[in-house]
């Protein structure tokens, strides 16, 4: 719902959203629509769309505006009244005396529901979301209403829609997710391909992001009691593709070094060149991340790399900036300035212009190093500057859990 969707002012992430979270409980969606803030064209549209569906799902448009008109359209639809839903008004008047603020009279519109609707609480807004089951044509019908802030939507999705589709579903789905990298799509798909021509229940599907690989694989079992064949099939695909696998699970590669550092006790910090913080910034995203982050040192210039990092003049002069001897130098001055168990440096040409003469766009160095010695990776990484950047930072966590694991 929402004529800046039409135009093109923002962007539909709510219904990528809800198709992915639709496909992992194994709910088939056939059709999105996207419609503007106007009462016949909405009407219409609901019709439409429940005239081809069991369960049409509608996020947007119950904010207290004139323009927001989908839960009133909705209730035309269905054919019922809207009524008074108390414990929602006092909610939404609960929430603007909180914050010192006195409600005013649009805000009552929001809690104007559909009578004998099952009515969605909103943790983290104004306005509660409804689901709406009802007749149409002789066949049972629900519409479910979420508010349009992605942030409240996905809320009241995952908390509340979920498992009330989840009981509609005539599967019990079950899904792994296999996470690898350092190996590509073409060549993961090839040492599986026998595998995924044979699929057909479960499934596999890959993902490829930036750097990394992803297999989901899908039963749709007729009960929990049904064998776990996507299971057996998880594990045969982990024993083939093993030294690129880092997790199976939902984790991220930076979740799972994390992870491996508050397990073991160890402490870390990074010295970013080429990356100028990114790896310790996406670090940062992970709650809790200080127990096992002290910090970094983002050292640009050959000048800070050799007074916060003790990089000798010499080696600059000889070797580079980029370079094996530049960030072996890099990780122990960095794990000796910041006290850490271990450290990783990362060094690279991330252009687009001045590279040295000897040293191609995308080359990059990294290096981990620890009490019992260090290791160091050259990469060459393909793509414009953002792309060999956050390659970058994404190997400076795969080089950090790797060291790791081989030390346990
Ligand atoms: P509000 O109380 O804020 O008016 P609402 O339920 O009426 O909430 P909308 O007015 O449709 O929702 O949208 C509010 C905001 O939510 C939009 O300005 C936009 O930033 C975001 N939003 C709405 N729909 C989508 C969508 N489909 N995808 C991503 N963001 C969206
Ligand atoms: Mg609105």
């Amino acid at each position: 719902m929402g004529t800046e969707l039409l135009m093109g002012q923002i962007v539909n992430t709510n219904a990528a959203f809800i198709a992915n979270q639709l496909a992992l409980q194994g709910l088939v969606s056939h059709y999105q629509t996207v419609v503007g803030d106007n009462p016949d064209r909405l009407a219409q549209t609901m019709r439409t769309c429940l005239a081809r569906c069991d369960c049409l799902i509608v996020t947007g448009g119950l904010g207290p505006t004139q323009d927001d008109i989908t839960m009133e359209t909705a209730a035309l639809v269905a054919g019922r009244r809207l009524a008074l839903h108390q414990p929602s008004l006092d909610v939404i008047e609960g929430m603007f005396r909180g914050r010192g603020h006195v409600m005013t009279d649009n805000n009552r519109k929001q809690a104007m529901l559909p009578e004998g609707c099952t009515v969605m609480p909103n943790g983290a807004g104004t306005a509660p979301g409804a689901i709406l089951e009802f007749e149409m044509d002789g066949k049972s019908k629900a519409v479910i209403l979420l508010p349009g802030p992605p942030n409240e939507m996905q809320a009241m999705f995952l908390g509340q829609a979920a498992p009330y589709l989840a009981g509609r579903s005539p599967y019990a789905v079950r899904n792994y997710f296999v996470r690898m990298t350092g190996i590509g799509e073409s060549q993961a798909e090839d040492m599986l391909k026998d595998l995924i021509a044979a699929q057909t229940n479960p499934t596999i599907a890959s993902y490829v992001s930036l750097g990394e690989v992803m297999f989901r694989v899908t039963q749709f079992a007729r009960d929990a009691q049904e064998p776990d064949r996507a299971g057996d099939l998880v594990r045969e695909i982990r024993r083939r593709m093993e030294p690129y696998v880092y997790e199976v699970g939902l984790r991220t590669m930076k979740e799972v070094a994390a992870d491996l550092l508050r397990e073991r006790g160890l402490t870390v910090s990074f010295a970013e060149s080429c990356t100028a913080g990114m790896a310790s910034s996406l670090f940062g995203d992970i709650p809790g991340i200080s127990a096992v982050f002290k910090g970094s040192i983002v050292c640009y210039a050959n000048e800070v790399k050799t007074s916060l990092l003790g990089v000798p003049e010499s080696v600059l002069e000889r070797f580079g900036a980029v370079s094996e001897e530049c960030v072996i130098h890099m990780a122990n001055g960095c794990r000796k300035a910041m006290n850490t168990d271990c450290a990783v440096a990362v060094s690279g040409v991330a252009g687009p212009d001045g590279a040295p003469p000897d040293k191609p766009v995308g080359l990059v160095y990294l290096a981990v190093a620890d009490a019992s010695g260090y290791e160091v990776r050259k990469m060459n990484f393909p793509g414009d500057r953002a792309r060999i950047r956050s390659l970058a930072a994404s190997n400076v966590f795969d080089l950090l859990r790797r060291r790791l694991l081989r030390k346990s």
